[in-house]
C-alpha cells in the first residue's frame, strides 16, 4: 500500500470513528486492531502525552485580559507545549469580537499553520459555503480553534496539548461571550465540553457551558471526504441558527 492510500485508509476508519466512537473497533480482530493503532502512532512523533512540567504552574492569571487583542499579545509568543517549536504561525481566531455565534475547530492545518488564521484552505472554504447557507458572513461569528498551534502532520492533538490551550480559548469565550457554539467534530466538542463521546452521540444534544448553548457537527474536513453527511450536517445547522435567532431575538441590529 502506498503512503497516501495508508493515509486515506486512516483517515476514513478515524471519520467512522468519530461518528460511531469506539465501539466500532470492538469487533475488529485483535491482530488487526493493533496494527492500526501501531500505523496511526507512527505519525505521532514521540512527545510526552503530558508536559513534563505540571501544567498548574504555568496558569497565568487573565483576570486583568480585557480584549481579544490584548490577550492575542499575551499568548501569540507561547511555548508552553512542543508545538511551540514546530509552528509557522501562533493561530489565535477570527472574527467579531462581539459575536452571537461563535465556531470551535480542532487545531490548525497547513494553511492555516502558514496564514495564521483559522479555516482558511479547503474545508474553511466549505465552511464559508456552510456559513452561507444559514445566511451568517464569515465576519459575522468568532471562529477558534482547541489548539491554536499546528500538530505535526495534521495528527491528533495529545490530552496534555489540549489541557494545555484550551484555557486560552475559555478566556476568549469568556471575552466575546457568544449566545451559541458550534464545535465542529468530535475533538473540538469533546475537548470543549470535557466528554468522551462519539459525535453521533455529541449531536444528539444541546448542552450548556456556563449558560452558553453548545451544539456540535461534523467536522468541514470530514464532510470533504464523505460528502453523504452533508444532510446530517445540514439538518444541524439549521437548528442551530434557529437557536441563535431565538437567543437574540431583540438584541439583533
Ligand atoms: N481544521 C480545524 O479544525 N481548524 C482549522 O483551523 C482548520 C482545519
Amino acid at each position: 500500500m502506498n503512503l497516501s492510500t495508508e493515509k486515506i485508509l486512516i483517515e476514513a476508519i478515524k471519520d467512522q470513528r468519530d461518528i460511531f466512537g469506539d465501539l466500532l473497533l470492538e469487533n475488529v480482530d485483535v491482530s488487526m486492531e493493533a496494527a492500526l493503532r501501531s500505523k496511526s502512532n507512527s505519525v505521532k512523533p514521540a512527545i510526552p502525552e503530558k508536559p513534563a512540567v505540571p501544567v498548574n504552574l504555568f496558569v497565568e492569571d487573565f483576570q486583568k485580559t480585557g480584549s481579544l487583542e490584548e490577550l492575542n499579545k499575551q499568548i501569540c509568543d507561547c511555548q508552553k507545549c512542543a508545538l511551540g517549536k514546530t509552528r509557522t504561525k501562533f493561530v489565535f481566531g477570527v472574527g467579531n469580537p462581539n459575536a452571537g455565534a461563535m465556531l470551535i475547530g480542532e487545531a490548525p492545518g497547513r494553511d492555516e499553520d502558514l496564514q495564521g488564521e483559522p479555516f482558511v484552505g479547503r474545508a474553511g472554504k466549505l465552511l464559508n459555503d456552510i456559513l452561507k447557507a444559514i445566511k451568517f458572513e464569515r465576519g459575522d461569528v468568532y471562529i477558534a480553534n482547541i489548539l491554536k498551534c499546528r500538530p505535526p502532520n495534521n495528527r491528533d492533538p495529545l490530552p496534555g496539548e489540549m489541557e494545555t490551550c484550551i484555557p486560552y480559548l475559555h478566556k476568549q469565550i469568556d471575552l466575546i461571550k457568544p449566545k451559541v457554539i458550534l464545535c465542529l467534530g468530535r475533538v473540538a466538542a469533546n475537548g470543549l465540553l470535557g466528554k468522551k463521546l462519539s459525535l453521533g452521540e455529541l449531536r444528539e444534544s444541546v448542552y450548556d457551558l456556563n449558560g452558553i448553548k453548545v451544539m456540535a457537527t461534523y467536522h468541514p474536513a470530514a464532510l470533504l471526504r464523505n460528502p453523504n453527511w452533508k444532510r446530517g450536517c445540514w439538518e444541524d445547522v439549521q437548528k442551530f441558527r434557529k437557536l441563535y435567532d431565538d437567543l437574540t431575538a431583540g438584541s439583533q441590529s
